[in-house]
């Protein structure tokens, strides 16, 4: 603890002072890159060396990754075991085990299934079937968003029906049912023991104000509260915040209104504007340094940020180098982009001798994902896309995971939906609707009913009945085995006895293989799980222990950041992260600004704070690429570059291809193959003409071996010199590393614009830019 003040000095002193304050509220609004998440961490371990235990603090980040990273780092500076008892996570993951503690008082078995999205919308999807509701006036995702959006913003389904707006508007929207589903949607819910994610908000929020002597408890636990990217918070979560800091005030948000990117889930800005109402005695400090990014990319983003109206005035600068500038490249269709973008970071890594881990490509919307995977795998450069579906939402895994959900909570619907006749065991979809409307009837589960047969008129056949018997058996056979067995016994012999592992043995095909080896991986995280409960004292590692995280469980916290590869993410997930490269994909308009949100202005100013985040999480250097058309919705479309290119100042972009003026109708000019091949020229052209080039640009011998022998026409060009076939004749017979022979049948451009028409022998023509091209001419 005596090393406290070395600490501090790792802070300037903006940062140093919402540090020491240790009560009373306060605010923390600043810039990205400036040390805000910093702040936070540092306060923390402070708190902790000034006495206060880790047990009374409570700290709410964005992900459970950047609470594990936060915990790390503190412990660092208290030590381990004090760090231990701290309580960090997203507001979804502390807020489920205290709802756990707590489930009774609502109702609910502790052990209650969290649905996932998934889940969710396969409910809201069979409720509107069972309605017989048109399902293309009611489509079940934005059923489910709708229903998402009244629980964020606590509108319960008694209070639905006491607001006549909010009825009409449904009117209105052609849903006049929507109550209705919304309503039958929570029955079902708490019939199956289960909360939905916007629950595990809306929950707490009833239970802290149901319950006074519940408040008061964890009012005196979390004395002091801390939340980052506070600017994003939404009605719920605000209102939980409020709610147990409420007693103290010893209440540290840190946000940055320029980075509020979740309106569109229901985040209120104003949360962030009205802080100071809501508290006695704020203070509010501004940190205005950026250690993270160079001077270009920090000036670059304040250009465009200050064409936002709805923003608090703030001063961004950083002492960094002025490092490169912001490049710009126009390709012509969305694979050349993810070709520039394979290229550019195999470039940047010979050059600069760095790991696939210090790239990032970024894009606004999934779907771009693709055509940039096809091109790094081409390259050989690992990647890792977050933010898809997450390993334990994969259907095999999910099917796994059923069973064992059902051991926990026969009552979870979802679940028994999913594995009732999975594998096949002969219990159709006629009997599954039969016992469902039984049990809605009688309002209870499927299982109770299942339990229950013999009592219940209900005409199934003596064949289907003993199934529906042997399977209840089953899952009551597990739930025997779980009073003593671990997690890993349990879910092995589940894997077996269901009948799933058998499944894909006998099925064979390389998609089987992979889905057993997918079950078989998540085995194995049971036995280290397992294996790493069992050091601790009273823990068993239980299926309960396991299955807590499962359902919040993301790909981002599967991270432990030693993986180098490549990171590919929505800009959305990006926020509060860095990488030294980072590629923004995609920069054409209707994309990016996306055209749903160009309707308002406030739209438009998300989209271009979500662009400033962007821009903001890279380090050294960034990239913008555009294409002048790709493939959407399965047709190939035309863009122009987006706005958001134009709107930085001049001054701090390099066009690598000549620029184009948003607004311009590009014609798709010519099937230019500018980097179907590895870029050698660039590479070499990058070294000094006489001399030895400088040490940071040699390739490491390594790694270049490494390479050689993924590629072997790296190591070893065959190629004429650049100078050479940019001399170029119509008639040369050329040969090409990967197109094999052909004959030059046209040219033109001049410079580095000239290019070559080729025949080759395989049947293909291609127009290759000569600068580029690696042919020998034979
Ligand atoms: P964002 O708005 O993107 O969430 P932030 O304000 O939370 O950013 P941090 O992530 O805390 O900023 O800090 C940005 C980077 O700058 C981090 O790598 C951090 O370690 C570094 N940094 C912050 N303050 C200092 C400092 N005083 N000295 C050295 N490095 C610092
Ligand atoms: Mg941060």
């Amino acid at each position: 603890m005596e090393q406290m003040d070395k600490y501090l000095a790792e802070l300037n002193e903006a940062q140093r002072a919402p540090v020491l304050q240790v009560d009373g509220p306060l605010m923390v609004i600043a810039g990205a890159g400036s040390g805000k998440t910093r702040v936070l961490t540092y306060r923390i371990a402070y708190l902790m060396s000034k006495g206060v235990d880790s047990f009374n603090i409570l700290s709410l980040t964005f992900t459970n990754k950047a609470a594990r990273e936060m915990k790390e780092r503190i412990a660092k500076i208290v030590g381990n075991s004090e760090a231990k008892n701290l309580w960090m996570g997203t507001f979804h993951s502390i807020f489920a085990k205290i709802l756990r503690f707590e489930a009774d008082k609502l109702g609910y078995p502790s052990n209650f299934t969290i649905y996932d999205t998934q889940d969710s919308q396969r409910l809201i999807n069979a409720i509107i079937k069972e309605k017989g509701l048109d399902k293309d006036v009611y489509k079940y995702k934005q059923v489910q968003s709708r229903i998402s959006s009244f629980k964020n913003s606590l509108i319960t389904v008694r209070a639905y029906f006491n607001n006549p707006e909010l009825i009409e508007a449904d009117a209105m929207a052609k849903k006049p049912r929507m109550g209705e589903i919304y309503q039958e949607y929570c029955d079902r819910c708490f019939k199956a023991g289960a909360m939905d994610f916007d629950d595990l908000l809306l929950k707490t929020n009833e239970l802290l104000n149901r319950f006074p002597e519940v408040l008061q408890k964890y009012q005196n636990r979390f004395r002091y509260i801390l939340v980052d990217e506070y600017q994003d918070t939404n009605h719920s979560q605000y209102l939980i915040v409020k709610a147990l800091s409420d007693k103290f005030q010893n209440i540290c948000v840190v946000g940055d209104d320029a980075q509020s990117i979740y309106a569109f889930r229901g985040a209120n800005i104003n949360n962030i504007m009205n802080f100071q109402k809501d508290y006695d005695n704020v203070q509010v400090y501004r940190l205005e340094q950026n250690y993270r990014s160079t001077r270009n990319i920090v000036e670059a983003a304040n250009t465009v940020i200050e064409k936002n109206k709805t923003r608090l005035d703030k001063v961004v600068w950083t002492a960094n180098d002025d490092g490169g500038l912001i490049k710009v490249h126009r390709s012509h269709t969305d694979a050349e982009e993810g070709r520039f973008v394979a290229s550019s970071i195999f470039e940047n890594e010979m050059q600069h001798q760095l790991n696939h881990g210090q790239f990032a490509v970024l894009y606004r919307t999934n779907s771009q994902s693709r055509a940039i995977e096809d091109a790094l795998r081409k390259r050989d450069i690992p990647y890792r896309i977050y933010g898809g579906l997450s390993f334990y939402q994969r259907k095999e895994i999910k099917d796994v995971l059923s069973y064992l959900r059902l051991i926990l909570n026969p009552k979870d619907e979802e679940a028994l939906v999913r594995v009732i006749n999975y594998p096949a065991r002969g219990i159709g979809q006629t009997t599954i609707d039969k016992l469902t409307v039984v049990a809605n009837h009688y309002k209870r589960s499927i299982f109770e009913v299942i339990e229950n047969l013999d009592r219940i008129d209900l005409k199934i056949n003596g064949g289907t009945r003993r199934k529906l018997d042997d399977f209840m058996t089953m899952i009551k056979s597990f739930q025997v085995m779980n009073e003593s067995a671990d997690a890993f016994t349990l879910a092995e012999h589940v894997a077996k006895k269901s009948g799933i592992l058998n499944l894909f043995k006998k099925d064979g095909t390389p998609e089987g293989i992979a889905r057993m080896e997918n079950i078989e991986e998540l085995l194995n995280g049971m036995k280290d799980f397992v294996e790493g409960q069992k050091e601790v004292a009273d823990a068993r590692g239980s299926l309960s222990e396991f299955m807590e995280d499962v359902a919040l469980a993301t790909d981002l916290d599967k991270d432990t950041g030693e993986d180098d590869r490549v990171a590919m993410m929505t800009i959305h997930l990006a926020k509060g992260l860095e990488f030294p490269y980072v590629y923004i994909v995609g920069m054409e308009e209707d994309l990016f600004p996306s055209a749903m949100s160009m309707n308002t202005r406030s739209e438009l100013e998300e989209e271009r704070r979500l662009f400033y985040v962007a821009l903001t999480r890279a380090e050294k250097q960034a990239y913008l690429t555009f294409a002048e058309s790709r493939y959407r919705w399965g047709k190939l479309v035309d863009g122009e570059p987006s706005r958001f290119i134009e709107e930085i100042d001049e001054k701090y972009i390099e066009h690598l291809t000549p620029p184009m003026k948003s607004g311009y109708r590009f014609k798709p000019l010519m099937d230019t193959d500018i980097f179907g091949d590895v870029d050698k020229s660039k590479f070499r052209q990058s070294k000094p003409v006489s001399g030895k080039p400088p040490t940071h640009q040699q390739p490491n011998p390594e790694k270049l071996r490494k390479l050689r022998k993924l590629k072997p026409e790296i190591g070893t060009p065959k190629g004429n010199s650049t100078a050479a076939t940019q001399d170029l004749e119509v008639g040369a017979k050329v040969e090409h590393s990967r197109f094999g022979r052909g004959e030059v049948i046209g040219i033109d451009g001049v410079g580095n614009d000239r290019k070559a028409e080729i025949r080759f022998q395989n049947g293909g023509i291609k127009k290759l830019l000569l600068r580029f091209a690696k042919l020998d001419i034979i």
